[in-house]
């Protein structure tokens, strides 16, 4: 029996997140912090956990079938491996920040100066294409405190809301990289149709995070203005109730737009409208 193998961060800001969303397909596995592997008992899967530096490499040399990291990281190691599914976690930037007192106004300014960062590759791609000239400090962790230690002018480092920058004296100057954790995996992989079969089941989830289930109550006079404001999955589904000319509709509605279209839909004449998480949705 084939067994898939798939590497997550084993600790840190992506570990939550991916064991949700495994266990959100269904897979069923013990989550020991002190373990590497762990079997799925429901799944021909084992899951390897693992710092995410690792994760890019595991994945090219076939260690590992799939993994989930961080768009940042595979762009640092250049390692070859195809990116399967975004995953809309672990959202955050690659800037550039300076100390609060450095007057910058252009990406020219950083001509002749030092900055520290634990993304050398990234930053010098960025810098080349830039024409900057700067003395890059690769250093290997607390990049934000090195202005402050005279270590360097500036810095490159991830930032997700800026209150580390913050509470350092700096701020934010240029956007280096938008980042994302996203599924990778390699490809011409020996278990190609298992790894369909779990991109699937990641994919249901996700659609299912972006929707909202909605039963709402409505005259049938009002049914056609309601339905026009829903394309749904397909068509709402629309159910009698014992009041007479009052229906039930049920339909999914997109998380983006949701307050907008729930406004709009009180407006057509909806009415004790209830709103329901969806587990997953299969095309
Ligand atoms: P490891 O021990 O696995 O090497 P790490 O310290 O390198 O962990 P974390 O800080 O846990 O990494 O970050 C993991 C990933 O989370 C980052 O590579 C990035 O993709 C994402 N991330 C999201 N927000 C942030 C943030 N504010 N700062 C750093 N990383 C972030
Ligand atoms: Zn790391």
């Amino acid at each position: 029996m084939k067994t898939l193998k798939i590497a997550i961060q084993k600790s840190g800001r992506l570990n939550e997140k991916s064991v949700e969303l495994l266990k959100n397909c269904g897979l069923s596995f013990e989550n020991y912090k002190s373990s590497l592997i762990s079997p799925v008992s429901n799944f021909p899967l084992e899951i390897l956990f693992l710092r995410d530096d690792d994760i890019p490499e595991y994945v090219q040399d076939g260690i590992a079938d799939l993994g989930i990291v961080g768009e940042n990281v595979i762009q640092e190691t250049e390692v070859e491996v195809s990116y399967l599914q975004r995953l809309g976690f672990g959202r955050c930037s690659l800037k550039i920040a300076v100390p609060n007192a450095f007057d910058i106004s252009d990406l020219s300014e950083l001509n002749g100066k030092a900055i520290a960062t634990t993304y050398p590759v990234i930053l010098g791609k960025y810098l080349k294409e830039q024409n900057i000239q700067a003395d890059i400090r690769t250093i290997s962790g607390s990049v934000e405190i090195s202005p402050g230690l005279g270590l360097s002018d500036a810095i490159c480092d991830l930032v997700s809301t800026g209150g580390t920058l913050k509470s350092n004296g700096l701020k934010p100057f240029a956007n280096v990289m938008s980042s994302e954790a996203v599924l990778i995996g390699r490809s011409g992989s020996e278990h190609e149709e298992l790894v369909k079969e779990l991109i699937q089941r990641i994919q249901s989830v996700l659609r299912a995070k972006e929707t909202k289930y909605v039963v709402l109550n409505v005259h049938r006079d009002n049914l056609q203005s309601i339905i026009d404001l829903l394309p749904g999955v397909k068509s709402p589904s629309v159910v009698s109730l014992a009041e007479e000319d009052w229906v039930a509709v049920h339909t999914v509605i997109p998380e983006r737009d949701f307050w907008d279209k729930i406004s709009q839909l009180k407006q057509a004449g909806a009415q004790g409208i209830v709103v329901m998480p969806i587990e997953k949705i299969i095309l």
